[in-house]
């Protein structure tokens, strides 16, 4: 059976997806998952990690009957979006209203999904799910990477697909090396209750420190995330739950509101990564293993659903001709289908981050300038909605 098995190590929103999408196939998978989720419940209050999903994310879920398995009550659509400059220059928006559509995305709670696809997943009978797996070894082996667990030993699947996280032990273990940099920027997120509560509206402001988002929960619920220097996110983690609501409010446009709870928040430093390659041996890379981009619009997960549906497809046919499910040619297809797609998106993220996390002067007026050209410039603005919507 291992013999035409894939196990996929990290059964996170991208390895869980994966699972769905190889499951729905009749691709017999295993996930092997260190930390299950725990699915949020009932008005219990936002998690901390949350996400937009654009339009094809959700129609990808939908296909694989994931996104039925999600508790309606806990999700947030949103069908307003605006960005702007602290030095002005006018806002830029959108709205699903202008172009026909119900919504133009929606906010989910990372936990929320990853526990919607682990459950479906295990519903098809050829997927067998881990959550918690016991002790996982992770070693170089002649052909590839050596998987063994702890009281069953070595395993022998067809095909291990990293979905590790950007810190995947299964990609250096296969020697698989990447480029990766720092942008001296940490994200803090707090999830709160503003009043007036948080409608359909996300927004960002645009600061020379970096940019301060809002992003709409369910029941009025919001996530903020603030892009600040390493050093004044630590400062800022630090203050009494007082003190931190009144240096947010006290930063944030009044679009915000006050805040009258706080219900959680921490701290991460924002990097970037990308695999040299996606594949060797008998090891394939998904999801932030293989990339990892700045957040500030939000395409991470996004992304790495695409690199599930474009491995599992692949998989799919190489299982149908009989061929190994490493196939070579198979593999270089999918990085082929995939590493563009990541690398502009990484690219323009990077683009983003340096042109508007410079200081007030002259480029400032010129993003001013630029954003106001995009919300009277029917392109743009319409490249810029193609983009939030599908992400490309
Ligand atoms: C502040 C912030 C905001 C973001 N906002 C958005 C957003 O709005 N939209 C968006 O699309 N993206 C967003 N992202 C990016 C998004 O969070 C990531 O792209 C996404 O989580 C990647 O999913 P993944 O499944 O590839 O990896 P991960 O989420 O890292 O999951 C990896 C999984 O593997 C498991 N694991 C790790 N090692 C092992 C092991 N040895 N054995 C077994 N299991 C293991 C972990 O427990 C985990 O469950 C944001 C990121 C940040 C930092």
């Amino acid at each position: 059976m291992d013999g035409r098995r894939v196990v996929i190590v990290g059964g996170g929103m991208v390895g869980g997806a994966l699972a769905m999408d190889l499951g729905c196939r009749g691709i017999p998978t295993r996930v092997l998952e260190s930390t299950p989720p725990i699915r949020p419940t009932g008005d219990e209050p936002p998690r901390l990690r949350v996400a937009a999903l654009n339009r094809r994310s959700i129609d990808y879920l939908q296909t694989l009957g994931a996104w039925q398995n999600m508790a309606a009550e806990r999700l947030a659509d949103f069908d307003q979006l605006s960005t702007w400059d602290i030095a002005g220059g006018g806002r830029l928006g959108f709205s699903a209203q202008d172009i026909g559509l119900e919504r133009l995305g929606v906010f989910i709670e990372n936990e929320h999904l990853q526990a919607a696809l682990v459950e479906t997943a295990q519903q098809h009978a050829c997927v067998q799910i881990d959550a918690p797996a016991a002790e996982l070894h992770i070693e170089s082996g002649s052909s590839g990477v050596a998987l063994s667990l702890a009281g069953e030993g070595r395993l022998d699947p067809a095909l291990v697909v990293a979905a590790d996280g950007a810190q995947s032990r299964v990609r250096d273990a296969a020697g698989m090396t990447v480029r990766a940099g720092d942008y001296h920027q940490h994200a803090v997120v707090a999830t709160v209750t503003p009043s007036p509560p948080a409608g359909q509206h996300t927004w960002q402001r645009f600061t020379p420190e970096g940019p301060q988002a809002l992003l709409p929960l369910a029941n009025g619920a919001a996530s903020l995330v603030w892009y600040v220097s390493p050093d004044k996110a630590k400062s800022l983690l630090a203050l009494s739950d007082e003190a931190f609501i009144s240096a947010i409010e006290a930063a944030f446009p009044s679009d915000l509101g006050a805040i009258t709870r706080l219900h959680g928040r921490g701290g991460f430093p924002i990097r970037w990564l990308h695999a040299k390659r996606y594949w060797r041996d008998n090891v394939a890379l998904v999801g932030d293993s293989a990339h990892v981009i700045h957040p500030l619009a939000g395409q991470g997960v996004n992304l790495g659903l695409r690199d599930a549906q474009a491995l599992a497809k692949g998989i799919a046919k190489a299982y149908a001709q009989g061929l190994p499910l490493n196939h070579g040619r198979m593999l270089a297809d999918y990085e082929r289908a995939r590493r563009l797609d990541n690398q502009r998106m990484q690219w323009i993220m990077s683009a983003f981050h340096t042109g508007f996390t410079a200081p007030l002067g002259p480029l400032a007026v010129a993003r001013g300038w630029g954003l106001a050209v995009a919300q009277h410039g029917g392109w743009v603005k319409r490249r810029v909605l193609r983009y939030a919507l599908d992400g490309r």
